[in-house]
C-alpha cells in the first residue's frame, strides 16, 4: 500500500502528516511512501531527508492523489473547512483517507467525502483505551498545547517565573493557576514548574487531585461536586455548577500572576469559568492564556487568534497552537499516524503485514466515518441529523 503525504493547506498549518523517520519503519511493515515536494519544509523536514529515508517526492499534490491508496493529512474534512474540497475532488473510489477531521463540528463535510466513496478515518475519533494511547492524537497535541501555553505566558509576564535571591533583592516565584489538568493542563503544570513558580490547579473531575499533586502542584479544593463523565471527559454541568465554581475560583485567579486555563468537554461550548468581573479582580501585568479558544473559550473576554488587553489584564486565545511547533508536533503526530496504519495490518500471523482494514478491531471501528458512499460513524451520523435538522 502506498501513503501518500501532501503539504497541508489550512491557512497557517506548518505541520506535516508523516516525518521522515518514520518512513523506514513503513517500508518494513510493506507500505511505501509518496511525498509532496515541501509538504514537510514548514516543520524543518527537507524533501531531500525524505528521498534519503526512502520516500518518492513528486512535484504536484495530484502526483500524490493519483499514486496513493491512502492519503495521511494533519487536518482534512472539517478540519480544513475551506480547502478540503479540492482534496476530495482529487480523490477516487477505494482511497483512504486518515486525518483530523473535526468530524462532530463539521459533519457536513464528512459527508461530501463520503460521496466520493472514499475510506475516510476521523483521528480525533480514535477510543481512549491503553491499545489505542499510542495513536491518540488529541493527546499528543495537547502535550504540544500545554508546554507552549506556559512559554506564551511567561513571555508576556512583566515578572520572573522562579525565585531569584541575589544581591539586589529577592525576586518571589510567579504564581500560576492551571484550570483543567488533563493532558494539556498536566504539561502546563509540568512546564510552569520547570520554570521555577509556584503552580496550583483545579480539575473538575477529582481523580486528577494525585496527578496534580504528583507534579508538584496544588490541587485547589472547591466545594463542588465531582464531574466525571464518560471515558476519563469530563461531562457537561449545568450553569448553576458553573456559577458557584466561579465564585469559589475569585480569589485563586485574584491571587495568581497567570492563568491558564484548558477546560474542555467533549463535543460541547467551553464553559465560561472566567468573567470580566474576575479579570477585573487581578493585578496588572497579570496574563491569562485560554487554550479553550477554539472552542469558545472560558474566559468571557477572549478572542480567538487574538491578543485582549483588559483591565490591565492581557489574554491570549490561540488556536491550533501545536502548528507554533511544527518539528515535534509533526514528530508526535506521525507517530500516532505511524501506529494507525500499522494497525490496519492483519493481527493474524499467518498474514503478518497483510492490509486488512475489514479485520474486526474496536480502533478501526471507532473512527471509521465513510464507507460504500454513507457516512456509517453513529455520533457523525448523529451529528449531521442535527444539523440537517437545524437547516
Ligand atoms: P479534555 O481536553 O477533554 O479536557 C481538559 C480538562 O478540562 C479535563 O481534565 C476536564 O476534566 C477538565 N474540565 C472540564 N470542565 C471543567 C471545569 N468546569 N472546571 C475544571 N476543569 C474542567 O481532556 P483530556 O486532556 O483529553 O483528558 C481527559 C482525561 O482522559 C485525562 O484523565 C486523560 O489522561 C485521559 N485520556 C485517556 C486516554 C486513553 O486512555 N487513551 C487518552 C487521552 C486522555
Amino acid at each position: 500500500m502506498k501513503v501518500g503525504v501532501v503539504k497541508e493547506t489550512f491557512p497557517g498549518e506548518r505541520r506535516v502528516a508523516v516525518v521522515p523517520d518514520h518512513i523506514p519503519q513503513l517500508v518494513k511493515r510493506g507500505f511505501e511512501v509518496v511525498v509532496e515536494a515541501g509538504a514537510g519544509a514548514e516543520a524543518g523536514y527537507a524533501d531531500a531527508v525524505y528521498e534519503g529515508k526512502g520516500a518518492e517526492v513528486v512535484a504536484t499534490r495530484k502526483d500524490v492523489f493519483d499514486k496513493a491508496d491512502i492519503i495521511a493529512q494533519v487536518r482534512t474534512c472539517g478540519a480544513n473547512p475551506d480547502c478540503c474540497e479540492d482534496d476530495f475532488a482529487m480523490m477516487r473510489e477505494g482511497q483512504i483517507l486518515v486525518g483530523a477531521a473535526e468530524p462532530l463540528g463539521r459533519p457536513d463535510l464528512v459527508a461530501k467525502v463520503a460521496i466520493k466513496r472514499v475510506n475516510a478515518f476521523g483521528l480525533e475519533l480514535i477510543p481512549r483505551t491503553t491499545r489505542a494511547q499510542a495513536m491518540d492524537i488529541l493527546s499528543s497535541m495537547a502535550t504540544v498545547a500545554g508546554y507552549r501555553a506556559v512559554l506564551w505566558a511567561a513571555e508576556r509576564l512583566p515578572k520572573f517565573f522562579p525565585m531569584f535571591m541575589t544581591a539586589a533583592g529577592t525576586v518571589a516565584p510567579a504564581k500560576v493557576f492551571v484550570m483543567g489538568a488533563g493532558v494539556a493542563g498536566l504539561q502546563a503544570i509540568a512546564t510552569a514548574k520547570r520554570l521555577g513558580a509556584i503552580v496550583s490547579a483545579y480539575d473538575i473531575r477529582p481523580a486528577v487531585k494525585e496527578e496534580i499533586e504528583s507534579l508538584g502542584a496544588k490541587f485547589v479544593e472547591m466545594d463542588l461536586e465531582s464531574g466525571e463523565g464518560e471515558g476519563g471527559y469530563a461531562k457537561e454541568m449545568d450553569e448553576d455548577f458553573y456559577r458557584r465554581q466561579r465564585e469559589l475560583m475569585t480569589k485563586v485567579i485574584a491571587e495568581s500572576d497567570v492563568v491558564i486555563t484548558t477546560a474542555a468537554v467533549p463535543g460541547k461550548k467551553a464553559p465560561i469559568l472566567v468573567t470580566e468581573e474576575m479579570v477585573k479582580g487581578m493585578a496588572p501585568g497579570s496574563v491569562i492564556v485560554d487554550l479553550a479558544a477554539e472552542r469558545g473559550g472560558n474566559c468571557e473576554l477572549t478572542k480567538a487568534d487574538e491578543v485582549v488587553e483588559a483591565h490591565g489584564v492581557t489574554i491570549l486565545g490561540p488556536t491550533n497552537v501545536p502548528a507554533t511547533l511544527p518539528f515535534h508536533a509533526s514528530q508526535m503526530y506521525s507517530k500516532n499516524v505511524f501506529n494507525f496504519l500499522v494497525n490496519m495490518l492483519s493481527k493474524d500471523r499467518e498474514r503478518k503485514n497483510e492490509f486488512d482494514i475489514e479485520q474486526e478491531d474496536d480502533i478501526l471501528a471507532g473512527t471509521w466515518m465513510t464507507k460504500d458512499g454513507e457516512v456509517v460513524h453513529e455520533a457523525v451520523k448523529e451529528a449531521l441529523g442535527a444539523v440537517e435538522g437545524a437547516n
